[in-house]
């Protein structure tokens, strides 16, 4: 789960990390007044849009009034901001950040991430702040560093120290670096995040280092026991497909094809995917409906893929061990009437209660197509496709 930059500024600063003072504004109005809140004579005024890239896309300005705030911040509010990240749709700006602007004489970049080779967080940095990660892994490979933090230990002082020498932080700017990865790195550690990117961190003109952005991200498997987290969540910025099947406790991801899956367990799920692109299709997406599904369980998972109006065709995909067949044809038959399904929908069924399920769908009467296999039920949505359907 994704958070937007001023509450990872917020939440990061909690922990002792630098950042320049600002304020939220929902309206131009309220723009302006932060800015004269703020006081200065320059502000950052920022998109918060779940994003990086918002600079390059134009949704990050100095400006040097609070007119300039004030109309800055009016051609981005109430409209989509569209990033390299986003994509074409962009993302709704309801809200923008204004800053006190900070005099830069270096950018730094500086990330945190799970390294699942080691099984530990590691701090990735570079001299090279202000341009995107995967573009300095590109132009400027050489000038990352990277370290991996033992949990036991924790981030030792030392460990930072180097960092900070390897950057070519001096003087003063050295502990200031401790300070600011360690704050980073409790706060990934205290509150289950997956990622945590400061980029950039500069180096003032006045030689403090400063967080000008903050990302966060979060292990949404942990938000259960970090609801203070939870609280920051805004659906707004979340695929309306996958924000309302985690609603309904399914396991899906929104995809770019048009056959919409419906399947029992992980696994099963990215077989049956491969099996789709096998026979010349593409998946709308990936959705696992887990053990027990009650036919009420599975008429949701209907309602989830057909939120995408891409999709053309539905399978049905089941191997069931802990889960029952007839359970699962119920599920098909009333979610088939339910909601007037006026697509071809493809039905493979196995495992517990097979003979069961099969007949339930027989005597619905409904023009489902059945399949034994997972091969011949992956051939059948790619044939069952409308002829214009890519
Ligand atoms: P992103 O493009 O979404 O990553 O947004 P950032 O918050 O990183 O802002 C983009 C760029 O705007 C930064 O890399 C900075 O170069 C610049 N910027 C942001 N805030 C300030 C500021 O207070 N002062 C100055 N001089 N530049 C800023
Ligand atoms: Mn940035």
């Amino acid at each position: 789960m994704d958070i937007h930059e001023h509450q990872a500024k917020d939440i990061l600063a909690g922990f002792g990390l630098p950042v320049p003072q600002g304020g939220l504004a929902f309206s131009p109005e309220q723009a302006a007044f932060r800015a004269q809140e703020l006081g200065g004579e320059m502000w950052a005024v920022k998109a918060q849009i779940h994003s990086g890239g918002r600079g390059e896309a134009g949704g990050v300005k100095l400006c040097r009034s609070d007119a300039e705030v004030r109309d800055f911040a009016a051609t981005l509010l109430g409209k989509r901001l569209a990033t390299r990240q986003t994509g074409a749709p962009g993302k709704l700006v309801d809200r923008v950040w204004v800053e006190r602007a900070t005099p830069i004489a270096r950018e730094l970049y500086l990330g945190f991430v799970l390294d699942r080779k080691t099984e530990r967080i590691m701090i990735v940095a570079s001299a090279a702040g202000g341009i995107e990660i995967e573009e300095i892994a590109q132009t400027d490979p050489a000038s990352l560093r990277r370290m991996v933090v033992d949990p036991a230990v924790g981030l030792a002082a030392y460990q930072a120290r180097e960092l900070a020498f390897a950057l070519g932080l001096g003087g003063g700017q050295v502990q200031q670096m401790v300070t600011a990865l360690r704050a980073c790195y409790r706060a990934y550690r205290d509150l289950d995040a997956m990622m945590v990117e400061i980029n950039p961190l500069v180096v003032t003109e006045d030689g403090d280092l400063v967080a000008l952005d903050a990302k966060m991200s979060f292990d949404t498997n942990a938000l259960f026991r970090r609801p203070q987290v939870q609280a920051l969540r805004d659906r707004a910025q979340e695929d309306p497909r996958e924000a309302n099947a985690a609603d309904n406790g399914l396991a899906y991801v929104g995809l770019d094809g048009d056959i919409g899956c419906i399947i029992n367990g992980a696994g099963l799920a990215m077989a049956t995917m491969d099996m789709i692109q096998l026979s010349g299709g593409q998946p709308a997406n990936f959705l696992d409906i887990g053990g027990g599904a009650s036919p009420d369980r599975v008429v949701q998972a209907f309602r989830t893929v057909l939120t995408d109006p891409n999709v053309s065709v539905i399978l049905v995909n089941i191997f069931a061990g802990i889960n029952r067949c007839d359970w699962v044809a119920e599920g098909v038959v009333k979610a088939y009437r339910e909601v007037g399904m006026t697509i071809p929908v493809v039905v493979r069924l196995s495992g517990t209660n097979v003979a069961e399920g099969q007949a339930i769908l027989r005597a619905s009467g409904l023009p489902l197509i059945t399949a034994d296999t997972l091969a011949e039920a992956a051939g059948s949505a790619v044939a069952a496709r409308p002829k214009d359907a890519a």
